[in-house]
């Protein structure tokens, strides 16, 4: 009697071992979809964006703390620098809505854009062309040139507090061509980088 006791025993342990065995895949894939939305430092390329700007991809100042640059430049910065010629072609990373395509004083000319597939991100391209391809409200889709890389001065802001050294209105807070790149979620600007596997 009690051999079969034990016996049963034997079999039912067996059994849930084998039932747990069966479910930790499944704890696991639970866990890391968990971390994705909460990890900072966790590269979301499954987003699939567009880099907003072929061709460019060195960064001559980073996102977060630095040192400002510039008269009026933050010394938080809200996104990452790509420095590139006058002209070059600023790219939609993903379908959208535009928010915002004007002078934005300290970002120069400025486009924002949300994301329709992600309403909690926005986007923004600062410094750019006067010459602005889409206008508020106006759905764009993901690859579609919205903009080009402004040029370094820029005439007839009515009091742009924004000079260079040769006292020479420029395109908000900068000292040369580049894309200023950010990107917020829930309104709050996170490193560009963390969605991109470069
Ligand atoms: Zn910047």
């Amino acid at each position: 009697m009690l051999s079969f006791f034990y016996k049963y025993l034997y079999i039912l342990l067996f059994i849930t071992i084998l039932i747990c065995i069966f479910f930790i895949p499944f704890f696991e894939i639970d866990n890391s979809s968990f971390s994705q939305y909460t990890n900072n430092n966790f590269v979301f390329s499954s987003y699939n964006f567009v880099w907003p700007i072929p061709g460019y991809t060195n960064i001559s100042s980073p996102f977060g703390k630095r040192s400002s640059p510039t008269s009026g430049a933050s010394t938080y910065h809200s996104g990452i620098d790509i420095p590139a010629p006058e002209g070059t072609k600023l790219y939609a990373i993903d379908n959208g809505t535009v928010t915002f395509a004007s002078w934005g004083a300290g970002g120069g000319y400025t486009i924002t854009y949300q994301l329709d597939n992600y309403p909690d991100i926005k986007i923004s391209y600062c410094h750019v062309s006067p010459i602005i391809l889409v206008s508020l409200r106006e759905s764009i889709h993901k690859g579609q040139v919205i903009g080009s890389v402004g040029p370094k001065n820029v005439y007839g802001i009515i009091n742009n507090p924004y000079k260079d050294s040769n006292g020479n209105p420029t395109n908000g807070a900068s000292t040369g061509c580049h894309l200023h790149f950010t990107i917020k979620y829930n309104n709050t600007a996170v490193n560009p980088l963390n969605y991109y596997d470069l």
